[in-house]
């Protein structure tokens, strides 16, 4: 184990420097130790990331994330419409998991460190190039030294999250992704003997626009703890009071509130993730979270995951186009899934008499299929073909009728 708690870095060059270590950057730096370079890892570390914490299944099996982290096994959804009307959605082929960010994180910088990184409680300053092939990464350690140190390296990656730092330096401050806010408390869960209609095993999504105007609120279970959230993207948008209405309407307007707190949420990738040179950007960072859903944790590891082979490539060859491959593998693989999610909530997410008839469809049998295969096994495409045509056209004619009301007479 190569963990750097105490006030030496264990050398003054690095083949790659990680900025943060959250999903993105934890996965990143272990997999680069895995495969034989010197990686230091830095992370601020003692703040909990604000995060629903829900996980696909493809995302435990893929990073082999150990059950003792599940703080719930999600069985069902509930889709809450504007009227109150509700469809749930039981989960087929799997489960979707919850996970605590204050023990998630943790263990996979832990896990990085097991694996060789050199992993450093400590804030990223400033990276500059100080000759081609030469970066100059300046951080200062945690309390009680908090030294300031500059090491070397010949690539950085950026996984310093939404505000990255990183990407404000190496990649000018005008590229940034377009952001949701997401706000969330963390209350104590019910007692299972309670009548708060509260289930531990379903999770509650709340489609209402005087919960959320432009994007959902949600009720996520984690055992002991709930996540009560909403999101949106409106200025001036008033989320403790909207938290305040959709924990009434949960049954938690009496549950013991643990912790407050929100951050920005990405909803675009950006159209570049490396400089041409020596630096990449990964996770939210690189806006990497799925419109409609803001999902980000699987799709973050997944970068770090690209980006760990794109920088082997890069260390071997000293070309900078291998670091280009990650963002291109990575929409090969799942850019229409975003683009079909980006599209969904441009469109449904703007009413509530859209929100209504949204919820309504997902009583769909072939709409429920689809939505839990592509979530939980990231499959869009791979599964029943027909399912597929069935849906486009349910979906094309409702869309018509919202569209343009009283001229659609179809069906
Ligand atoms: C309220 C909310 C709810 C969400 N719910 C879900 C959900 O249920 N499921 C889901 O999949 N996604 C959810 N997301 C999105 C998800 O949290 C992110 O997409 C995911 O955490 C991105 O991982 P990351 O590693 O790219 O960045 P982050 O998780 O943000 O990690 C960045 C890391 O960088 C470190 N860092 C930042 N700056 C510095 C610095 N200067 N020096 C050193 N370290 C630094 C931070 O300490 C942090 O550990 C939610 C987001 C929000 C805001």
């Amino acid at each position: 184990m190569t963990r750097r708690d105490d006030d030496e870095t264990a050398r003054d060059a690095y083949d790659v420097v990680v900025v943060g270590g959250g999903p993105a950057g934890a996965t990143a730096a272990r997999e680069i130790a895995l495969a034989g370079h010197s990686v230091l890892l830095l992370d601020r570390e003692g703040r909990t990331k604000p995060c629903g914490g829900a996980i696909p299944t493809r995302l435990i099996e893929d990073f082999d994330i150990p059950t003792h982290l599940l703080r719930a096994r999600i069985a069902s959804a509930r889709m809450v419409a504007p009227s109150e009307a509700s469809v749930d959605m039981a989960i087929t082929g799997g489960f979707v998991g919850m996970v605590d960010r204050d023990s998630f994180d943790p263990f996979l910088r832990e896990r990085a460190a097991g694996s060789g990184a050199a992993v450093v409680a400590a804030t990223f300053l400033q990276v500059r190039q100080t000759e081609p092939g030469n970066l100059a990464v300046t951080f200062r350690r945690k309390q009680p030294s908090a030294r300031e140190e500059t090491v070397h390296a010949r690539l950085v990656i950026g996984a310093d999250g939404a505000n990255s730092l990183v990407r404000r330096q190496l990649f000018g401050r005008e590229k940034r992704p377009p952001f949701v806010f997401a706000y969330h408390e963390i209350v104590r869960s019910p007692p299972a003997t309670d009548c708060s209609g509260v289930d531990p095993a379903r999770c509650d999504v709340y489609y209402q626009g005087r919960i959320s105007p432009d994007f959902y609120g949600w009720v996520f279970p984690h055992g002991e703890t709930t996540s009560v959230g909403v999101g949106s993207a409106l200025k001036g948008f008033d989320f403790r009071e909207a938290t305040r209405l959709l924990r009434e309407a949960a049954g938690l307007g009496a549950a013991e509130t643990l912790r407050e707190e929100g951050a920005a949420l990405p909803l675009k990738p950006l159209k570049r993730w490396d400089n041409g040179r020596d630096a990449l950007l990964v996770g939210d960072a690189a806006g990497v979270v799925a419109p409609s859903s803001g999902e980000g944790i699987y799709y973050a590891m997944l970068c770090g995951q690209l980006a760990a082979g794109a920088a082997a490539a890069f260390l071997a060859s000293g070309d900078a186009r291998a670091l280009t491959g990650v963002r291109r593998r990575f929409m090969r693989a799942h850019g229409r899934i975003f683009l079909v999610l980006g599209f969904l909530q441009s469109f449904w997410y703007r009413s509530d008499r859209r929100r209504e008839r949204f919820v309504a469809l997902c009583a769909d049998r072939d709409i429920q299929r689809l939505v839990w295969d592509s979530y939980l096994h990231k499959r869009l495409g791979r599964a029943d073909p027909m399912a597929y045509v069935r849906v486009f056209f349910k979906d094309l004619g409702d869309m018509a009728r919202l569209a343009w009301p009283g001229r659609w007479r179809w069906r």
